[in-house]
C-alpha cells in the first residue's frame, strides 16, 4: 500500500490482469490504470502533469493467448505430427548413393497457418552464394507471430518460405567467387539480408537497409520471406552474411546468439551510455532473448538488473544469469521496481514482450531521461502525449543487430561469458518445439537440429 502525503496526487487504481505469452518470456502483467497518478515516492514535481500510466482498452492479446493452446494447431498439423516419421520422403540412402534427392524443410506455406515439413529441392549456390549445412536453427517467438498474426500486406513479402532466422552450421558448398570460407568451416549466419550497398548495409547494419526494394525480401532475410535454416541445407545469398565461428562455439551454442543474443545486445548497446554506475535496467520477459539480455547486461554494464516474468523457472534463470531482482507481476510491481531504484525509476527498460500491458509497465517505471526500448512484437500501442511519459524518456524500437555486433556476441559466447540455455529438437519435431514455445514451456531457447544423426 502506498502512503500518500497530503497534497500528493492520489493513485486511482484499476487492476487489470492479463496473461501475455511471448517468445521471449511469459508475463502476467497487473497494470494500475485510470486516473492519474503519482506514487508518493515519485520525485517528479506535483505541479506538472505527471506521467499517466496508459489505460489499455484491451489488455488481452487474443492471438497469443490462443497460440498458447495446443488446440490452436490445425487438425492437419496434428495429424502430420503424429505421422511425421512415416510422412517423410527424404531418403538418406538416396543421398549416399549420389542420387539427386530432395531435403526436408519446415515451411510456412501461407499466412494464418501452421508450418509443415515438406520435401524441397536442395539448394545449389550461384555465383557469390554459399550453401550452409544447418547445424542448428533457433525457434523464435516472432515465428509464432508470422504463423498466427500476420496477414497479407503486413509484410512486403509472403509465404511460402522455410522458417528459421537464427542459424549456424558448416559451409557445404560455395558458388563462383566465394573465397573467404572453406568447405566444412563452421559459420554463423547474420540473418537480415539487405542490399549490401547502402550506408547501413556497408557498415554491417543490413537489418536497417535503406534500399529495401533492391533486396529479394525487403526488410526480411533468412526465415523472413526467404528460406531460413529449418532445413538440412540453407542458401545464403552472399558470403558477407557469414561469420566464422570462433573456437569454443559449436552451432547449437552459436545459433541462438545470432538473434536471441544479438537483438538484446544491440538494444542494450544502444542505451549503454545510460547504464552507468548506480543505474537500473529492467528487462521484461525472460525467454530466449531475455535470459541472454540479463547475461549481456551483467557482462557489459555496471547496471543493477531487474527481471520481470510470470514463470518461476524464468525468474530462476534470470537470477542465475545475474539479475539483482526478479519479480513476478503483481499489483505492486511498478512501485516495487521504483522503490528498488530509490524512487527515481529505471534508466533503461527493455521490453521483450511488447504488449500494451508490458509497454505500460515500462513507461510506469521509467526514469526521467530514461530509455524504453520495445523489442517484442506483441502489438503494443501507447497513447503518447507530451505529459504521458516522464520528461525526455525515449520510447524506441529496435530490430535485430549488426554484423560487427554479432561478432562481439559470438566472442562473448566463445569465451563463456554468455551462454544460451537451449532445448534441442530434431527437424521432425520442430512443430512440437513451436507448440511448447507457444505454451510458455521452453526454458531459454528451443533449437532445431536438422542434421542430427
Ligand atoms: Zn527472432
Ligand atoms: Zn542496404
Amino acid at each position: 500500500m502506498v502512503v500518500v502525503a497530503p497534497g500528493t496526487v492520489v493513485v486511482v487504481v484499476v487492476v487489470v490482469t492479463v496473461t501475455v505469452v511471448e517468445g521471449v518470456g511469459r508475463v502476467d502483467v497487473v497494470v494500475a490504470t485510470g486516473g492519474r497518478t503519482a506514487l508518493a515516492e515519485d520525485p517528479q514535481p506535483a505541479a506538472r502533469p505527471v506521467a499517466t500510466i496508459p489505460t489499455a482498452p484491451s489488455l488481452t492479446f487474443d492471438s497469443l493467448r490462443n497460440a498458447a493452446t495446443p488446440q490452436r494447431y490445425s487438425p492437419a498439423l496434428q495429424l502430420a505430427m503424429a505421422r511425421r516419421e512415416t510422412s517423410l520422403t527424404y531418403s538418406r540412402v538416396g543421398r549416399a548413393e549420389g542420387r539427386d534427392v530432395g531435403m526436408r524443410a519446415l515451411r510456412l506455406l501461407d499466412w494464418k497457418s501452421d508450418p509443415v515439413i515438406v520435401e524441397v529441392d536442395e539448394p545449389t549456390p550461384g555465383p557469390g552464394e554459399v550453401v550452409v549445412r544447418v547445424g542448428a536453427a533457433g525457434a523464435c517467438h516472432s515465428d509464432l507471430h508470422l504463423m498466427h498474426d500476420f496477414e497479407p500486406g503486413m509484410a512486403p513479402w509472403a509465404p511460402p518460405f522455410t522458417l528459421g532466422h537464427e542459424n549456424a552450421g558448416w559451409v557445404h558448398a560455395v558458388g563462383e567467387g566465394v573465397e573467404a570460407f572453406d568447405i566444412g568451416q563452421p559459420v554463423a549466419v547474420h540473418g537480415g539480408w539487405g542490399c549490401g550497398g547502402c550506408d547501413p548495409c556497408r557498415s554491417g547494419n543490413e537489418p536497417y537497409c535503406e534500399n529495401p526494394t533492391a533486396t529479394q525480401a525487403p526488410g526480411g532475410g533468412a526465415g523472413l520471406g526467404l528460406d531460413g535454416g529449418m532445413a538440412e541445407l540453407m542458401l545464403v545469398p552472399s558470403e558477407r552474411h557469414l561469420v566464422a565461428l570462433p573456437d569454443g562455439l559449436d552451432p547449437v551454442a552459436a545459433a541462438p546468439l545470432t538473434d536471441a543474443g544479438l537483438t538484446p545486445y544491440h538494444a542494450i548497446r544502444r542505451s549503454r551510455h545510460k547504464l552507468t554506475e548506480g543505474s537500473t535496467a529492467v528487462l521484461i520477459g525472460v525467454g530466449g532473448l531475455g535470459h541472454l539480455g540479463v547475461q549481456i547486461l551483467k557482462a557489459t554494464t555496471p547496471a543493477k538488473i531487474v527481471a520481470v516474468d510470470s514463470r518461476p523457472e524464468a525468474l530462476a534463470l534470470a537470477v542465475a544469469g545475474g539479475a539483482d531482482l526478479a519479480l513476478a507481476p503483481s499489483v505492486e510491481l511498478a512501485s516495487e521496481i521504483r522503490t528498488f531504484t530509490g524512487g527515481r525509476g529505471a534508466d533503461v527498460v527493455v521490453d521483450f514482450v511488447g504488449s500494451d500491458a508490458t509497454l505500460a509497465l515500462g513507461i510506469a517505471v521509467a526514469r526521467m531521461r530514461g530509455d524504453v526500448t520495445v523489442v517484442g512484437i506483441a502489438g503494443a500501442s501507447f497513447n503518447w502525449t507530451f505529459f504521458s511519459v516522464p520528461y525526455e524518456v525515449s520510447l524506441q524500437t529496435t530490430f535485430w543487430g549488426s554484423l560487427p555486433e554479432l561478432k562481439e556476441v559470438l566472442d562473448l559466447g566463445a569465451r563463456g561469458i554468455i551462454k544460451a540455455t537451449t532445448t534441442t529438437f530434431s527437424l521432425a519435431d520442430a512443430p512440437i518445439a513451436y507448440q511448447r514455445l507457444a505454451a510458455g514451456e521452453i526454458e531459454g531457447r528451443a533449437v532445431i537440429v536438422p542434421n542430427a544423426q
